[in-house]
């Protein structure tokens, strides 16, 4: 088999020894004699995989017992509707940073629900920025506040968390709800600013069909009337993330890959590499004329990587033999064009040290 480095957004790369390790155990999970797809979600096996995950993470993040924490479906995009749905309790605005195209997307559903605030927004400058923390104009009657740290298609990333007692001058005390879809566990996280954290699986924690939910339980309130039992967050705390079938397979690669993140020294650790091959790309696109990246320097993310080439009638050639390298999916988002290296914890540094040293022979040959 081929080397290849594989730089999709999402679903992405998982790490190799995750994979192999599932592969071992495929078709027989610690001599059971079957596979974990196989098994009752509730059976002792799976309920000891699905409690080591819940348990591994806790400690992995360090997240105290007042969270709960949520194996659901739907994606990330289920949970734009869940949060006005479940955080609304009685009130009717809700407040959202604006910084590229998952925030808006978040905006459009709410609106669905309640009156939106746009509490600050980067759209002036075609979403390359994060607004800073003295923008933010936050609705005194908000139900809670939201936000996207990292925008995996414009690659903006928070660097900060946003202090709401701060913003608003300890007036307005509302819950700090993030979508942290392509960025958690790329660094350490407390999770005590935030009422609500969910993520996507497919980006940095597993495959996709699992989102996770991370939930403040004095939040877990009975949701707006007409609600699907299937999207109350109380229906799945009530019963363990287990009111119906779990993606059980999605979470047993997720334990796979904490185990994974443990060994390798846990979300610290995570966070230098990930300094690391960010800065290598980062730093070559600046040092040369034929690369752009045009996100602001303070804002830009360590897992998404967008940049442009300066003749963009190469950009299919830049493609085709990046391809022929094995360096896949650069290809940007249909929507912003040019390229995007995402390089999630999963992509190992080698791949980075491939694509850098791709770019600057491309640039030689056609500069
Ligand atoms: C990928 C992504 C989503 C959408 O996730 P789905 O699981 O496809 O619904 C939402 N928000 C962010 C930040 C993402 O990166």
């Amino acid at each position: 088999m081929s080397i290849i480095y594989n730089f999709s957004a999402g679903p992405a790369v998982l790490p190799k020894e995750v994979l192999q390790r599932a592969q071992q155990e495929m078709l027989d999970w610690h001599g059971r004699g079957m596979s974990v797809m196989e098994m009752s979600h509730r059976g002792e096996e799976f309920m000891s995989i699905i409690a080591k995950t819940e348990s591994d993470l806790r400690e992995l993040v360090g997240i105290p017992n007042h969270y709960k924490i949520l194996f659901l479906q739907g994606g990330a995009s289920s949970q734009f509707a869940m949060v006005p749905m479940n955080l609304l309790r009685g009130k009717r605005k809700a407040d959202y940073v604006n910084t590229g195209q998952w925030s808006q997307k978040a905006i459009d559903e709410a609106r669905k629900y309640c009156q939106v605030n746009i509490a600050a927004s980067s759209e002036d400058a075609c979403f390359t920025y994060a607004p800073s923390p003295e923008s933010w104009v936050i609705d005194s009657n908000t139900a809670y506040v939201h936000y996207t740290p990292n925008e995996t298609i414009g690659g903006v990333e928070f660097n900060w968390v946003p202090d709401l007692a701060q913003i608003t001058g300890g007036k307005i005390d509302a819950p700090l709800v993030a979508d942290m879809s392509s960025n958690i566990l790329s660094r350490p996280l407390d999770v005590t600013p935030f009422g609500l954290i969910y993520a996507g699986a497919q980006k940095n924690i597993g495959p996709a069909g699992l989102v996770l939910v991370i939930i403040r339980e004095d939040l877990l309130n009975t949701p707006i009337a007409g609600t699907p039992t299937m999207y109350a967050y109380k229906t799945h705390a009530d019963h363990h993330s287990m009111y119906n079938t779990p993606p059980t397979y999605a979470i047993y690669i997720m334990g796979l890959v904490l185990d994974w993140l443990i060994q390798r020294g846990g979300l610290s650790e995570m966070e230098k590499i990930n300094i690391v091959k960010a800065n290598l790309l980062y730093e070559l696109i600046d040092s040369s004329d034929f690369y752009r990246c045009p996100v602001s320097k303070p804002d830009r993310s360590r897992m998404n990587i967008p940049f442009t080439l300066k003749d963009s009638s190469l950009d299919n050639e830049f493609l085709k033999q990046a391809k022929a390298r094995g360096l896949l999916q650069l290809k940007g988002h249909r929507s912003v064009g040019g390229m995007r290296a995402s390089i999630y914890n999963a992509m190992p540094y080698e791949g980075v040290v491939a694509l850098v040293s791709f770019m600057k022979e491309f640039e030689k040959t056609h500069a």
